[in-house]
């Protein structure tokens, strides 16, 4: 057998290749210290599917933005083996894949979980031909019931806006801002007040939100005092901090918006979302991941016991993608140690889990695209 010098060359680099590739994943995964979670966060247990009737009068829909089931399963470990989420009774799949990109972005999963429409990649609100789509919130309030959008990050970022406003490109964010004037949500909540009061067009939103009938709030002081009526609370410039320095903020504002929005006898839909979730995958960070998981958790517990409560609320925990392509690579659930490695600094494509408790929950079990989350929602709700 002949063997050039070419062949012998080639496997040679063919083989160096392998090695660095290897070296590198193995670098990667190695680098990630094991971190120990020591302080155990509260759990609860509610009573599985509190069916009153077969009616739903309410939705509550939390979004973790970019959580993953490896986020959660992290989390789990990470939190010594419990977590609210273990409590919901019915579990599904959703496919996020955008209209034109198989690894979608908040806006495209958001538009389509919100109008029931697969959109491209970073638009909200609209369909592929830029044309305005009708949102959950938009019916639920043509039907007279109330809503409410409740989020860390500002208010023109990619979910919310989803819910909200119309735009073909999420990066107008001035413009997107601008679509709160229009979109009639009785309870908001969240941060990005520059693209309300420091605009190119020199508009205060704030101030026309106020005309328009609003509480406009800029602390918690101030909105927490709020009894009816409604509210339109920014009280950050950009994002809400990170949630060590949050605290339960976004978990007291949750609650809030359910207190206020239960007033309504017809019933109401509140979009809960935990954004920050998503950032933390960006940075490939998991000690600031689990700490907005925790957050996201525990607002969880609040919310299921509520619902518990109501008996007539139905409660929807999902993801719009995974975010990081984390992987759990190691870790000890009696010492909450959790070792872990990313593969992206971008979004993954896989499907996302999504987690219904209350009365109708079963209508998400099963796998299905993100579209049908709209679907599932308007149908029990009777909207359209
Ligand atoms: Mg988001
Ligand atoms: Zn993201």
């Amino acid at each position: 057998m002949k063997i050039s010098i070419k062949s012998i060359q080639l496997i040679f680099l063919l083989f160096c290749f392998s090695f660095t590739v290897s070296a590198q994943y193995q670098q990667a995964a190695d680098t990630k210290e094991k971190l120990s979670f020591t302080n155990e966060k509260p759990y609860s247990t509610v009573k599985v599917n509190p069916v009153k009737g077969k009616k739903v009068k309410n939705v509550i829909l939390m979004i973790g933005d970019g959580m993953g089931m490896t986020q959660i399963s992290t989390a789990w470990v990470a939190n010594h083996g419990a977590l609210n989420i273990d409590n919901f009774p019915v579990i599904g799949l959703s496919r996020t894949y955008a209209a034109n990109k198989l690894i979608t972005d908040s806006g495209a999963s958001g538009t389509a979980m919100a109008t029931g429409e697969k959109t491209n990649y970073h638009s909200v609100g609209v369909d592929v031909q830029g044309n305005p789509l009708p949102s959950i919130t938009d019916l639920a309030s043509e039907k007279g019931l109330s809503t409410g959008i409740v989020v860390t990050c500002g208010l023109s970022d990619a979910t919310p806006s989803a819910f909200c406003a119309k735009n073909p490109d999420r990066d107008k964010e001035e413009d997107i801002a601008a679509d709160y004037l229009n979109c009639n949500v009785d309870f908001i909540f969240g941060g990005g007040r520059a693209q309300f009061m420091h605009r190119a067009d020199k508009r205060d939103l704030m101030s026309e939100m106020q005309q328009k009938g609003y509480q406009v709030t800029r602390t918690w002081a101030e909105t927490e005092k709020i009894v009816s009526g409604k509210v339109f609370a920014v009280l950050e410039d950009g994002q809400l901090p990170l949630a060590p320095v949050r605290g339960d903020l976004w978990q007291q504002a949750s609650i809030k918006a359910l207190d206020m929005l239960s007033q309504n006898k017809k019933g109401f839909f509140v979009m809960l979302e935990g954004s920050r979730i998503d950032d933390c995958g960006h940075w490939n960070d998991i000690p600031a991941l689990m700490n907005e998981v925790f957050d996201f958790d525990q607002t969880i517990g609040k919310v299921l016991q509520w619902a518990e409560k109501d008996g007539e609320t139905l409660v929807i925990v999902l993801a719009d993608h995974e975010t990081g392509g984390l992987t759990l690579l190691d870790g000890d659930i009696s010492t909450g140690t959790v070792k872990g490695s990313y593969s992206t600094g971008g979004h993954s494509g896989i499907h996302v889990p999504v987690y219904a408790y209350g009365p109708q929950a079963q209508q998400f079990a099963g796998i299905y695209e993100n579209t049908e989350i709209f679907q599932k929602i308007v149908t029990i709700l009777n909207l359209k």
